[in-house]
């Protein structure tokens, strides 16, 4: 990336480039085209949403979800899945790009590489299926691909956090429990918790370790794997994999064109199950940001409202942050609510609610919202 003047001549001029569709990017699309600003959004993969992960949509999401149309994603649940949501979002996004000209969403598409100049951005997308190139032009940027564009120069988020070890899959196989279930091994700390996917039609398996314990990644994965067996939930839907969801963090807000959202600016610790509602409360700020700024008379004025924009992000993430902290130093705590077992001798009988589940759950996220 680079301040000098641009070589290659723009195919397309827009107001605001989004880079990147999960979450965040979906929701600063559609609040983008809520704005009047002509929005070109591109995905790296395709538009299927595969993430299993459950999720509690917050309240400051559903009600940024409200203002973009989409009033109840939860259908009255307190908790999805980052599929159900991104299908949701993706299907407004389909039906806005359908019947606005100046909105273009294009799936399997990848900003490859940057220049951002004082008074615009220039990037080249790359078709991912047939490997042509093109450049475009945007007033501003929003940064929502979880970090990536870091190997395009953008400035890397720092590690803030102890590394935490998760392993997760979908199995297809009827939950034969209700609400959440799991258990402790009382040797490890480990924790493998169990939840129904929407409309329980299978089953997610979570494997959790201590935070700040050195595991070996082939050996979590196997684990999980004869814990599967054990329980006979059966082929897991998409290959599992084992993540260090470590917390990472800008040292600073952005000052330039290029407004970081969601897991860009920051990822917090997986307990806390904030990212998703943090990513879309992000991309609709950054995207009103983005209008608010280009209705200023000047340039000085345009930037900074655009600075103003990030700052209130950088902000919502620093208290993300604390707080995922706080969950990750509180888990050998709480994590004793739940059955304790040797987790290789499991069967489903091993595995439980702990007692107060759902009062520390109304207690630390409120009521369950209204199905409207
Ligand atoms: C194991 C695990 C469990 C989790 N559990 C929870 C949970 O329970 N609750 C919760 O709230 N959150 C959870 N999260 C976090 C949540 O998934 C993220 O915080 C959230 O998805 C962030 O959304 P985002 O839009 O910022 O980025 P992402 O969802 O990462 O989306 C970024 C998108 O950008 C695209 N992209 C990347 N590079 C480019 C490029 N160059 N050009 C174009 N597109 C690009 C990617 O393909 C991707 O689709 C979990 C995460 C993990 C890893």
């Amino acid at each position: 990336m680079s301040e000098d003047a641009p070589v290659d001549r723009p195919a397309q001029t827009v107001d605001l480039l989004v880079a990147g569709l999960g979450p965040g990017g979906c929701a600063a699309a559609l609040a983008a085209r809520a704005e009047g600003l002509s929005t070109l959004a591109v995905e790296a993969r395709g538009p299927q949403a595969t993430r299993g992960q459950l999720v509690l949509v917050r309240s400051g999401a559903q009600a940024a979800l409200r203002r973009l149309g989409l009033p109840d994603i939860t259908e009255g649940r307190r908790t999805t899945t980052i599929r159900h949501v991104e299908n949701r979002l993706r299907g407004a996004l389909a039906a806005a790009s359908s019947s606005a000209a100046v909105f273009d969403v294009h799936w399997n598409t990848s900003v490859a590489s940057l220049t951002v100049t004082t008074d615009h951005v220039q990037a080249t997308l790359c078709d991912e299926t047939t490997g042509s190139t093109r450049v475009v032009r945007a007033r501003h940027l929003i940064d929502a691909s979880g970090g990536r564009l870091e190997a395009l120069g953008r400035p890397a988020r720092l590690r803030t956090g102890p590394s935490h070890l998760v392993t997760t899959a979908e199995y297809p196989v009827p939950p034969w429990f209700e609400g959440i279930v799991g258990v402790r091994d009382p040797h490890s700390a480990e924790l493998y918790l169990l939840f129904p996917t929407w409309g329980r039609q299978g089953v997610i398996a979570y494997l959790d370790a201590p935070a700040g314990r050195v595991v070996d990644p082939q050996a979590f994965a196997q684990r999980f794997e004869t814990l599967a067996e054990r329980l006979a939930l059966g082929p897991p839907q998409y290959a599992p994999w084992a993540v260090d969801v470590f917390q990472r963090a800008l040292a600073r807000p952005s000052t330039d064109r290029v407004l970081a959202i969601g897991d860009a600016v920051g990822t917090v610790d997986v307990l806390l199950g904030a990212g998703l509602s943090t990513a879309i409360e992000d991309g609709a700020e950054a995207a009103y940001g983005v209008a608010a700024a280009q209705q200023q008379p000047s340039a000085q004025q345009e930037l900074t409202l655009t600075q103003q924009a990030s700052a209130s992000i950088f902000k919502r993430h620093r208290s993300g942050a604390l707080r995922g902290r706080l969950m990750l130093g509180l888990r050998p705590l709480w994590a004793r609510a739940w059955p304790a077992a040797a987790l290789p001798d499991i069967n489903r009988n091993s595995v439980g609610p702990p007692p107060l589940l759902w009062p520390a759950v109304r207690l630390v996220f409120g009521r369950r919202p209204q199905a409207s």
